[in-house]
């Protein structure tokens, strides 16, 4: 069994987190890579503090230095990471429920370690061959600022007059963590007249759950629909994710939003793009137009981040909200995604309702269950219901039908099924919808 899920290691405190794994984490990494300091963050979950602490200590006591960032997104720590060629450890658990809490190893080009290299360090933690240091080279620990480089970072892949000269209203849901420390600052440096929700630090996450899904976000949609936003942003706890309503408070679709950003980068430049087979037919129809590829693979950002290194890709996004650019770093980036839109904004007069209609309307719908039964039984009953369509296994089970498609995968980071279905068509979608329900009753 592997240590790092999806995206690093989640678990609740004392019961599948053991914080000692935090010290040891901190000893792996320090003896994995070759540098004197290693960065480390943390989102405003309850062990924030005992775990960053664990973490610190682990990283001194292999004669290496802490540097800390303190409250900062997961793709702050990830640029800060980049910019002075040194590893990190990010202490979040992402948009899981408050009990959770994680550790994610960021490497030294800010991106997430391939597979190889968190093996490497897990082999470290499994066998303890952690390197001790001796009382006269301990390493010591001091506080840096990772917010003003993150925000210039993202600031420079937009044209900023522009969106200036516009003065934006924008609403921003952070989550009751790390965007709060963020997101005002790009709003501010955009000048944009902006109002903030859930942008106190509480790890009990009163606003509202730390999953930017439709259903969490009523109190911004609420706001939303006063209609004196231009836009509204909503992000996870981590900051990598940004999700968005749109002028008259409506959810705009994450796999509209990476169209959206696609079609406007294309726009400038060419290149291939990477998605994984949970988003929608729409992306290769903003490829086509462009004459570019679309890439599928696995779902889960940190290997989207990997294909699109291997592959020499241009951009890459997932229908949750997370998008991708590697030249400005390659991994997920909420704050970008946000910058990007009002880029987007900027070089047009119309609001972003319009802009969205526009595009070929696929439709995509996601349902959630928890992990019962069989799983390989049912995807081999799926198989056999689904044997006219084309089908890839290459993340569960995905039956393609012309450019409609369902798909049933187990989640990398919490026990739960889940099944995307994806169409232009509402028949469509309410017939596949009856059949995997009634699947899944006798599973
Ligand atoms: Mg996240």
């Amino acid at each position: 069994m592997s240590l790092f899920g999806t995206n690093g290691i989640r678990g609740i405190l004392n019961e599948t987190l053991d914080p000692e794994l935090g010290f040891k984490l901190g000893m792996a990494v320090a003896t994995y890579y070759d540098s004197e300091s290693v960065a480390i963050g943390y989102d405003s979950r309850t062990s924030y503090d005992l775990l960053s602490s664990m973490v610190s200590a682990g990283i001194m006591n292999s004669g290496k230095n802490v540097i800390k960032l303190g409250l900062i997104p997961t793709p702050g720590i990830q640029v800060y990471c980049k910019i002075n060629s040194l590893p990190g450890i990010m202490i979040t658990a992402s948009h899981n429920p408050p009990e959770f809490n994680g550790l994610k190893v960021i490497g030294p080009t800010g991106a997430h370690p391939s597979k190889d290299e968190e093996e490497k360090i897990e082999s470290i933690i499994s066998n303890e061959h952690f390197f001790k240091t001796t009382w006269d080279f301990v390493g010591r620990s001091r506080t840096d600022d990772a917010v003003t480089p993150y925000i210039k970072a993202v600031l420079s892949n937009i044209s900023i007059n522009a969106i200036k000269n516009r003065r934006f209203s924008v609403a921003a849901d952070c989550a009751n963590s790390t965007t709060l420390a963020t997101t005002p600052v790009l709003l501010e440096s955009l000048k944009t007249h902006y109002l903030t929700l859930n942008s106190n630090p509480d790890g009990f996450f009163p606003g509202r759950n730390p999953e930017p899904t439709e259903d969490n976000l009523s109190d911004l949609i609420t706001v939303a629909k006063t209609g004196r936003f231009d836009l509204s942003v909503a992000h996870d706890g981590d900051g990598d994710r940004a999700v968005f309503l749109d002028e008259k408070g409506n959810f705009i679709d994450g796999d509209k939003v990476v169209a959206l950003i696609a079609d406007h980068i294309l726009e400038h430049e060419k290149g291939n793009l990477v998605v994984p087979i949970s988003s929608s037919f729409l992306i290769d129809r903003i490829a086509e137009r462009y004459g570019v590829n679309v890439i599928r693979t696995r779902v889960g950002a940190p290997v989207v981040a990997e294909t699109l290194t291997e592959r020499n890709a241009l951009f890459g996004g997932e229908e949750n909200g997370g998008i991708i650019y590697p030249k400005h770093l390659n991994a997920r980036d909420g704050a970008f995604a946000l910058a990007m839109m009002l880029d987007i904004m900027a070089s047009t007069n119309e609001p972003i309702s319009s802009l969205i209609s526009k595009l070929p309307n696929y439709k995509i719908r996601r349902i959630k269950l928890p992990l019962k039964g069989n799983f390989d039984l049912l995807l081999e009953k799926a198989k056999q219901i689904y044997s006219n369509y084309s089908i890839d296994n290459i993340d569960g089970l995905r039956a393609v039908d012309r450019d409609n498609f369902i798909l049933i995968r187990k989640s990398g980071t919490e026990p739960i099924m889940r099944i995307y279905i994806s169409s232009k068509s509402d028949e469509w979608l309410d017939a596949r919808e009856r059949e995997v329900r009634a699947l899944l009753a006798e599973n």
